[in-house]
């Protein structure tokens, strides 16, 4: 039979309880509240520099955590030299980390669908917290972009317990969808205001000012009966530069090329970056030997003398050159395949001066 005692004994007990339930549901409101307001700051990032931070430096202080650190998959360049166009570098953000593949950063990588939470191994972790001294355990945020792994916000405590066993990766799978949209329209901004018919890095026209281009100037060669040629440069053993001096250094040659081909041609000559480490040089009412001849004089021009690269070091660059050229018939009514086939014909032409031992210009004959 039960007591008195006992009875005020288990009340008290249900009491404690109680207390400690309604204690839990005060700072699960006070943690939901934070949450809600550092997603609330990601969401009105305006900019992709405000969103980095807010990702990075501003994630560190509210949660009070050794590192922060975010690691994006930038294979094409295209973020990073939107955040140089912006007057912001890449290199300028602490805990910025963009790389050109995921393979080999970090293990986690191979497989990461979900939050990983662990503890801290420098063997494993090292590569996306650079500074890791005193981390004890980690949490790594998949950002996805179209369904597609792009990176991940990596969290680092020196507390070994944060980011183990029970930890509510709820929350934290929650800031990765907001983030993952955030840097989605961030990015998609930045490149609207930037873009256009403007390549960032070297000011040139780019490969969507070029496809309009050159239909405008098929229509016209139709017209006037005249002959457009068209030249594909490659910068040969491109990825040799980034690999052995980086990326800023690629990006300096790669603008010095621009300058050393608008060196050669006329003002009437239509010039535009094509992609990557690839340009072309429009040329309307020209003939092929003509073209060649100025083929020559670029490739010439950009293996006469090295290159200096913002540290300081030199490098000789030299380029392959493909040409093809094109009179439209007068009855032609598909310029839009036609403008198609003379670029992949230049860029056959261009594949064999690589495969002939590159620094060196090669003629399309197929017409
Ligand atoms: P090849 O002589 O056959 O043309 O060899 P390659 O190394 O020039 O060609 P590949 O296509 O293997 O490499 C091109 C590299 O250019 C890979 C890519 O990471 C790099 N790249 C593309 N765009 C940019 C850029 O805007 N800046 C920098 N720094 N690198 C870029
Ligand atoms: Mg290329
Ligand atoms: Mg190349």
């Amino acid at each position: 039979m039960q007591t008195q005692a006992d009875l005020s004994s288990r009340l008290a007990a249900m009491e404690r309880e109680l207390e400690e339930l309604k204690a839990e549901i005060v700072r699960n409101d006070a943690k939901m509240h934070r949450m809600q307001q550092r997603e609330l700051r990601l969401l009105h990032s305006e900019d992709l520099q405000t969103l980095i931070h807010e990702l990075t430096a501003g994630l560190r202080s509210s949660y009070h955590l050794q590192q922060v650190t975010v690691v994006l998959c930038d294979p094409d360049h295209d973020i990073r030299h939107l955040l140089l166009a912006a007057g912001t570098p890449a290199e300028s953000f602490e805990g910025l980390l963009m790389v050109e593949s995921l393979a080999g950063l970090a293990p986690q990588y191979t497989a990461m669908r979900r939050t990983w939470l662990g503890a801290f191994a420098a063997c494993d972790h090292q590569l996306i917290f650079p500074q890791s001294d005193g981390l004890e355990s980690v949490a790594m945020i998949p950002l996805t972009r179209h369904k597609r792994l792009i990176g991940s916000i990596n969290l680092g405590s020196a507390d070994p317990k944060r980011y183990a066993g029970e930890y509510a990766v709820d929350f934290l799978a929650h800031l990765g969808i907001i983030a993952s949209a955030c840097v989605d329209n961030t990015v998609n901004r930045a490149r609207l205001l930037r873009s256009g018919f403007t390549d960032v890095l070297t000011g040139w026209h780019n490969r969507r000012y070029l496809q309009v281009r050159l239909n405008e100037e098929l229509a016209r060669a139709r017209r006037d009966q005249q002959h457009v040629v068209c030249l594909m440069l490659d910068v040969d053993h491109f990825k040799s530069v980034n690999d052995a001096h980086g990326h800023v250094a690629g990006d300096a040659v790669l603008q010095e090329m621009a300058n050393r081909i608008d060196a050669q041609v006329r003002e009437s000559d239509v010039t535009a970056r094509y992609g990557g480490e690839e340009f072309v040089v429009l040329l309307p009412n020209t003939d092929t030997a003509a073209a060649a001849t100025l083929a020559e004089r670029i490739r010439a021009a950009v293996c006469a003398s090295p290159f200096e690269l913002p540290n300081g070091e030199v490098r000789v660059i030299t380029t392959s050159i493909g040409i093809a050229g094109v009179t439209p018939g007068p009855d032609e009514d598909d310029l839009k395949t036609l403008a198609e086939s003379l670029i992949a014909r230049a860029d056959v032409a261009l594949y064999r001066a690589k495969a002939d031992g590159r620094n060196q210009v090669s003629v399309d004959d197929s017409q």
